[in-house]
């Protein structure tokens, strides 16, 4: 079979919902400072029977990818049994997130033996002093860590909260784990008020032309550690100021579209809580955007729900600079009347109701990255290199996604772009080695 005709037998159907996240686990060993959760010393796990109905329920749904968290995931009282269940997974990719300080040799070992799409974990900086800042001083465990996830063969995404103590010196992470391959991704994110972080968060926010100089930053590095073997991006860069990353082009991450677009992701709470991330951030949401229990549904039947009220647009997101505002506190200066706003914004402080107007919910067929420029023939030669990695989808609204399954990638295309892909990659296949 030619490479067109592959993906031509491969093109599925999707829902709107491309992302699940399962906090399965709410403890934690780590006290980091700008962590959402919070209440990490407070066990509460869902059972390793419920997760795997959830991972179950979204690989029958067509969800691109299943996420693992907590709090720290090594600590669940089941990890094994959860860890097996990825093995049922036909399609969708599935990632584990982990401080990586509890890396025994047996938990890397099951680590390399379930099937794990990806790992992801936790560094903020090069020194022990610069990642110690808001995390603990623990850099040395981490790095042990890094070298056991390396070690299970599974593709590692390192995420660095970047905030006032450790921005400037970030892309020195990056480099330090392109030369020791460590890892193939480094997300750089920002921290936001939310949960116990927001007592933390006026010494660690990033002000808004940080924003911008992280970015830079990015853009200055992003093209040379390509070349060495890792993806750089910043995640809160779009969500923070509205504006698109220059190099961007069709291509961004999972994690940044379903930051971006408010219909493609639902989140499991340790509680058991299935929520829309329509009208939520970190730990917070406006309104009641809880569709219900998987300790009183099954998580197929609320994954239906959340689709139907997704399509028929009853669900709706706030506006992006109005959530940038709570999300970030941007352009408040930390003034105690503007946290008291988003306060009562999100439920945690009495005051007259809020004049916050939700909107409609863009999808992914408005989506900013649909106005950049499409290199038909490069994008063609791309998709003949892992083929089995990709999955071809075909979006509620039109929209056609290509999905890295390990690089956890999407790239997005208008109907006719992806019509003159599968032309090209014709003619490509005609044309003699
Ligand atoms: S941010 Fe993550 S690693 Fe840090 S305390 Fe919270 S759950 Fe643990």
């Amino acid at each position: 079979m030619n490479i067109n005709d592959y993906y031509g037998a491969r093109l599925e159907p999707t829902g709107r919902v491309l992302r699940l996240v399962i906090d399965a686990v709410n403890e934690c060993n780590l006290r980091c400072r700008y962590c959402h959760p919070g209440e990490v010393w407070r066990t509460q796990q869902l059972d390793a029977a419920v997760v795997q109905q959830a991972m179950t329920a979204a690989d029958d749904a067509g969800t691109l990818e299943v996420v693992l968290t907590g709090g720290e995931m090594t600590m669940h009282h089941q990890l094994p049994a959860v860890l097996d269940s990825t093995h049922l997974l036909r399609r969708c990719a599935s990632t584990l997130i982990t401080n990586a300080t509890l890396l025994t040799p047996e938990i890397q070992r099951q680590l390399a033996e379930s099937n794990l799409t990806r790992i992801c974990t936790s560094v903020d900086g090069i020194t022990n002093d610069l990642h110690g800042s808001a995390r603990g001083k623990n850099l040395p465990r981490v790095l042990d860590g890094l070298h056991r996830l390396a070690g299970t063969g599974k593709p590692t995404t390192v995420i660095t909260v970047v905030h006032r103590g450790n921005w400037e010196r970030a892309i020195e992470l990056s480099g330090y784990l392109a030369d020791r391959r460590l890892a193939v991704q480094h997300h750089l994110c920002a921290p936001s008020y939310s949960g116990q972080a927001r007592e933390n968060y006026p010494e660690l926010a990033l002000r808004k032309h940080e924003f911008h100089s992280v970015q830079t930053l990015v853009d200055e590095h992003q093209a040379d550690l390509a070349d060495r073997g890792v993806y750089l991006t910043f995640n809160s860069f779009w969500p923070a100021t509205g504006l698109a990353p220059i190099r961007t082009g069709r291509t961004i991450t999972l994690q940044q579209l379903s930051e971006q677009i408010k219909d493609t992701l639902c989140n499991i709470r340790p509680n058991g809580e299935f929520r829309l991330q329509a009208t939520t951030w970190g730990r917070e949401m406006v309104g009641n955007a809880a569709l219900g229990s998987v300790h009183d549904q099954p998580p197929s039947r609320l994954l239906r729900n959340a689709e139907s009220v997704l399509a028929d647009g009853s669900a709706k997101q706030l506006p992006r600079d109005v959530e940038a505002r709570h999300k970030f506190q941007i352009g408040t200066h930390f003034e105690t009347e503007e946290r008291q706003a988003t306060d009562v914004l999100i439920g945690h402080a009495d005051g007259n109701e809020s004049d916050v107007e939700l909107v409609p919910i863009r999808s992914v067929d408005k989506h900013w990255a649909l106005d950049n420029p499409l290199d038909i023939s490069q994008l063609a030669a791309e998709l003949k290199t892992e083929p089995q990695d990709r999955r071809v989808l075909l979006h509620p609204t039109g929209v056609m996604l290509i999905f890295h399954r390990r690089h956890s990638l999407v790239t997005v295309l208008r109907p006719a772009e992806w019509n003159a892909v599968c032309r090209e990659l014709a003619t490509q296949e005609r044309q003699p080695a």
